[in-house]
């Protein structure tokens, strides 16, 4: 046996309940691994609240990091042991987790437990979304929200060293300073954006947006584009954006909307690969710095659940079993 935080229904922050459960077994081609830091990600509180169908009682989950303890039939390459990492888990909420060995990703040494944990969902987000969905150049303008967050501080990062000039927004001096040093060019607050925005640019507007806020800034987004720019919009921090008629994008100057996910940028080995060992690396090197905002202890996911919705939280937020 061993502990696991389970909702045995959607709801609020307080299902997230802390139970003993039975320690899950590796099926074929599967490791058992030790978890020492889990990624909360904002996912998880669509699936708690019921936005997102999953099924209960639920343990939530797909990041985390930890030692390998035991392997399943058929698995080749790992061992007990060895220290891996993944964005692509299931029930991660939890002392044990199994998880597909060709969904794991091994951490380099020189890279914390909490690193590892930190850089999977959000890092790779950030990865596909500049180099695949948008493939920002050097010298192109780009507006980001929530420039403190998550995905915000890495992003900002990436975009950075690639030579990018960035525009972020965020709601308090903290996150601010936060996004400043990270390196945006231009912090701002939701308020007024799109003149700001216009002013910035020259009148021109932004090559393209990374909008995961949603709800809230979509229509600001969409304004702040310059002709023929881009709308990526990759998540819904303050709900989801309402139906959208298309005549909108020829209006608005023969704009681009993409909605992707990470699921459709790791489809297969290279792909993983690809994304994780260039932001391993770049850590390694010093080129990106992975700032943990907070880490509750396993038992307070509730309190994690709520701080981050709650917009109190910045970088990124893990559990400690
Ligand atoms: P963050 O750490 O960025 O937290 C969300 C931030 O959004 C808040 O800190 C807050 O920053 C901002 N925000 C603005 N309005 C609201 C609101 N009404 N309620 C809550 N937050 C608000 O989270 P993550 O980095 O984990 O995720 C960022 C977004 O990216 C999420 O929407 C997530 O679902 C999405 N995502 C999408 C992926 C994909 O592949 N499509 C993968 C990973 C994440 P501030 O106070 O500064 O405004």
């Amino acid at each position: 046996m061993s502990q696991a935080i389970i909702a045995a229904q959607a709801g609020g922050p307080e299902v997230l309940q802390l139970k003993e459960t039975a320690t899950p077994e590796p099926g074929d081609g599967q490791l058992l691994v030790k978890v020492a830091a889990t990624g909360v990600n904002f996912i998880e509180t669509y699936q708690r609240g019921g936005i997102y169908p999953v099924q209960f009682p639920f343990t939530p989950g797909s990041e985390a990091a930890g030692e390998v303890v035991a392997t399943g039939a058929g698995v080749e390459g790992y061992s007990a042991g060895d220290r891996v990492a993944t964005a692509e888990g299931k029930a991660c909420y939890a002392e044990y987790i199994v998880v597909d060995a060709a969904k794991a990703l091994p951490v380099p040494d020189g890279i914390t437990d909490q690193v590892a944990a930190a850089i999977p969902l959000q890092g790779m987000t950030a990865h596909y979304l500049i180099n695949s969905t948008f493939k920002v150049q050097a010298g192109q303008t780009v507006l980001t929200h929530a420039g403190a967050g998550g995905v915000g501080l890495l992003l900002t990062q990436l975009l950075k060293a690639r030579g990018a000039r960035v525009i972020t927004t965020v709601s308090t001096e903290e996150k601010e300073t936060l996004a400043r040093k990270a390196g945006a060019d231009e912090v701002l607050g939701y308020e007024g954006l799109v003149s700001n925005v216009h002013e910035l640019t020259g009148g021109v507007g932004v090559d393209v947006v990374f909008d995961g806020v949603g709800k809230a800034t979509f229509d600001d987004s969409l304004a702040s584009l310059r002709k023929r720019g881009t709308m990526v919009l990759f998540g819904g921090a303050s709900g989801p954006v309402p139906e959208f008629d298309l005549q909108r994008l020829n209006a608005a100057g023969s704009l681009y909307v993409t909605r992707p996910k990470l699921a459709d940028y790791l489809l297969d080995a290279d792909e993983r690969k690809w994304r994780s060992s260039e932001l391993f690396d770049a850590v390694l090197s010093g080129g990106l710095t992975v700032d943990v905002g907070a880490a509750y202890p396993l038992a307070d996911a509730k309190q994690a659940h709520t701080d981050l919705q709650a917009r109190k939280t910045t970088g990124k937020v893990l559990l400690i079993p």
